[in-house]
């Protein structure tokens, strides 16, 4: 699981952005933290970037094809 120290520095969200699955390959829909719904590993992926392959560390066949969904995003800019 995903560290941190300060929880004033995340922020609770009800999105449904957060219930969506996705397959290897597929463009990050935004920068953050993603986790393997089967493996639960977890990868940091930029926007736009593709969301790490079959061959990703940890995940073995017998776990099932790798799903992705995005665990934290990342806020940039002004709010
Ligand atoms: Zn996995």
């Amino acid at each position: 699981m995903a560290l941190y120290k300060n929880a004033s520095e995340l922020v609770k969200s009800e999105s449904a952005d957060f219930d969506l699955v996705y397959t290897p390959g597929t463009k990050a829909p935004w920068s953050g933290i993603y986790i393997c719904t089967n493996c639960r590993d977890e990868a940091a992926c930029n926007r736009d970037d593709p969301l790490p392959p079959q061959n990703h560390r940890q995940h073995s066949t017998s776990k099932g094809d790798i799903r992705w969904k995005v665990l934290i995003k990342t806020q940039t800019g002004p709010n």
